[in-house]
């Protein structure tokens, strides 16, 4: 028997409310943008030119993040990923076919901390509809055996999952889809820019003025930020609890699932930020570390180095990866902070 609980998607009211916020306290707007602000991947998106570009480069980059939607989208069963799913084999566009294969590869180097497979377990919990739930102990553990990625065979742009399995993009979908509008910009002569696809943000180049961009980190367990983090050129992707979730009987349970149990992730964490020069990656390892928790994060990075993170640890406190240091500015100064070292 499910119990229905008092369910609420807080997600698309915080991406409306916040997201402009995010950037304005710190931005210190330079010149007027060119922007653009549109509803995509179940996300609210704006995307703001500052050199270069024009209204039809704006049009061109929307429609690309709504063609990449369509090509990827679960809940859209014309898309690949649905076909995929549905029939348990795909011929893949060459945009799917690198998208599902740098995931595979994510999914193989966080050790199936992240994996794309979950999408059932997501579905038993609600996440997939909005009917949000706590599904029995039995319905998981018939679930779990059809959870992992290195069962997903691609062969360049052909792919097929075996009986039962069911695929999902949502964790690196939006990075994946801001990377790609930056390239899509930069040939068209966009020198600066941010764009904001939903809390992942993606930035062209540094402020017009030439100095960095300031992004704002939300504060997972409340009100205002936990810092400003500097970046030129690259992109910020944070992964929480507090995105998407539901309560029942005082618990809270979010969307980001640990593939190895089939429950929400509690690592102790509260929420990850990468930084770094792919989206994609950022995108897929936020999700990532997020199921790892801070030890597992921070030796993730020791080995890796290609990106930098802040970690916010449920009680409050922060660590921030070398690379960030003199690039990420505390907004209290009394919250505790630690530098995580090679
Ligand atoms: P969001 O897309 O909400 O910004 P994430 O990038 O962290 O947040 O992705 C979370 C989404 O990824 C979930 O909504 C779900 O679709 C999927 N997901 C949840 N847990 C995992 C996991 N461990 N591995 C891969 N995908 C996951
Ligand atoms: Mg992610």
């Amino acid at each position: 028997m499910r119990r229905t609980p008092g369910a609420f998607h807080v997600k698309r009211v915080f991406a409306f409310l916040l997201a402009p916020l995010l950037l304005l306290p710190y931005g210190c707007a330079p010149a007027q943008p060119l922007e653009r602000t549109f509803f995509a991947m179940d996300t609210v998106m704006t995307l703001r030119l500052y050199q270069g570009g024009d209204g039809s480069l704006l049009d061109q980059a929307e429609a690309r993040v709504r063609e990449l939607e369509g090509l990827w989208s679960v809940t859209d069963g014309a898309s690949e990923i649905s076909t995929l799913n549905h029939d348990g084999s795909a011929e893949l566009s060459p945009e799917t076919a690198d998208l599902l294969r740098t995931a595979l590869g994510m999914c193989e180097r966080t050790g199936g901390a992240l994996d794309i497979s979950t999408y059932p377990i997501l579905r038993a919990w609600g996440f997939t509809t909005g009917e949000y739930a706590v599904p029995e102990e039995e319905e998981i553990a018939a679930l779990l055996p059809m959870v992992d990625y290195t069962q997903v065979m691609q062969d360049g742009t052909c792919a097929s999952l075996p009986e039962g399995m069911e695929i999902d993009l949502g964790s690196v979908a939006k990075g994946c889809a801001g990377w790609r509008l930056a390239h899509l910009l930069k040939e068209n002569g966009v020198t600066s820019a941010l764009l904001d696809l939903g809390g992942n943000i993606q930035t062209v180049g540094a402020k017009p003025d030439g100095s960095p961009w300031r992004v704002a980190i939300r504060n997972p367990a409340g009100e205002g930020n936990v810092g400003v983090v500097e970046v030129v050129d690259q992109a910020v992707v944070t992964s929480g609890g507090y995105e998407r979730y539901f309560e029942e009987d005082g618990v809270r349970y979010w969307h980001i699932i640990d593939p190895k149990t089939g429950a929400p992730a509690r690592s102790g964490l509260a929420s990850v930020t990468v930084v770094g020069e792919s989206g994609l990656l950022c995108d897929g390892l936020s999700t990532a570390l997020f199921v790892m928790g801070r030890e597992g994060a921070l030796e993730h990075w020791r080995q890796h180095r290609d990106f930098e993170a802040v970690l916010v640890s449920e009680d409050g406190s922060v660590t921030i990866t070398a690379g960030l240091e003199g690039r990420f500015t505390p907004a209290d100064p009394a919250r505790p902070l630690t530098v995580a070292r090679p």
